[in-house]
């Protein structure tokens, strides 16, 4: 806990994040473009740096938290930035290549880099609630696990730079779609009065049923082989034109059937109907409309 850290970047999750430094007891530096956003930290224990390159040298671990990986670049492409010797963690958002391009660049100038993504809102930071993903070098990451954990609950992915940011978008496509397809069934019970706290149990419990079946199919997609072992392509696009024609019927919202049903079409055209449902990896792994 006494090791020196510093955040730069002062928004609401740079806020957060330089408070859990704090209230875990390490000695923190900040800088923020308008400084008026350190009067808070300030006032909980931070030093405020007078400069970037000041911020640097202050803490063996710099933490970034801007808007985006463009003004990363602004901040430390400056020539009297010197990044050499120091250990930066990137938790902007970004992309995969952004987080691999920057990675190279820092590494050229002298720098440790290891990229990030938080999947928590700034009042989560500072407890076991908070994931947070990390992606680089292993060596640097455990080197820094300890002080990262004042954050929450850290995560280690691999060495390519570009899984943090990978994984992040990964797990907000799950929630999406679990979230969808349970807001299509409130809105089809709504049609026959039923309220969505009464169907909310229900959706739950096949949601947390349907997870189970994730090991058995992701086994299937990394084999390349996927016999219909408990039902194949074909029944369930029959159900799902059942689901367009009940959402038509009752007046609700039919786009996101009808955008499922037409991935499992090209795939049954393209001679998978009698496999099982994971085959549909092979639509979800080329462009759209190809
Ligand atoms: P804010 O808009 O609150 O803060 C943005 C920060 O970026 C400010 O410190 C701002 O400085 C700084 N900044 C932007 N452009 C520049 C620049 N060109 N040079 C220097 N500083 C710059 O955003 P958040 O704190 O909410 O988000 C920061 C990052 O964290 C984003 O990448 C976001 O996606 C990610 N994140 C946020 C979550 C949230 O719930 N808030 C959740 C998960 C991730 P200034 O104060 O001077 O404008």
């Amino acid at each position: 806990t006494d090791t020196p850290v510093t955040v730069i970047g002062l928004g609401l999750m740079g806020q957060a994040l330089a408070g859990a430094f704090l209230k875990a007891g390490h000695p923190t530096t900040v800088w923020n473009r308008t400084t008026s956003k350190a009067d808070a930290v300030v006032a909980g224990g931070a030093r405020l740096a007078p400069t970037v390159g000041d911020a640097l040298e202050a803490g063996s671990l710099t933490i970034i938290c801007v808007t985006d990986y463009q003004a990363v670049r602004e901040l430390f492409g400056a020539s009297d930035v010197g990044l050499d010797g120091t250990t930066l963690v990137n938790l902007t958002s970004g992309d995969s290549a952004q987080a691999r391009e920057t990675a190279r660049w820092a590494e050229q100038r002298g720098a440790r880099y290891l990229d990030g993504a938080i999947m928590a809102v700034p009042p989560a930071i500072g407890t076991a609630e908070a994931v947070i993903l990390h992606s680089g070098s292993e060596a640097d990451f455990e080197a820094h696990k300890s002080t990262l954990g004042a954050l929450g609950t850290v995560t280690y992915l691999g060495a390519d730079h570009g899984l943090a940011s990978l994984y992040d978008v990964a797990g907000l496509a799950m929630m999406w779609s679990v979230l969808n397809a349970w807001l299509q069934g409130t809105a089809l019970l709504g049609t026959a009065g039923v309220d969505a706290a009464t169907y909310a149990p229900f959706a739950q419990r096949i949601a947390a049923g349907v997870a189970e079946w994730l090991p058995g199919y992701a086994r299937q997609i990394d084999s390349g082989s996927f016999p219909a072992e408990v039902s194949a392509l074909e029944t369930d696009a029959r159900a799902m034109a059942h689901l367009i024609e009940e959402s038509e019927a009752v007046g609700v919202n039919a786009e996101l059937p009808k955008l499922i049903k037409a991935m499992a079409d090209r795939s049954i055209a393209a001679g998978h109907g009698g496999e099982q449902y994971p085959v549909l990896i092979e639509e979800f792994g080329k462009p759209s409309g190809d």
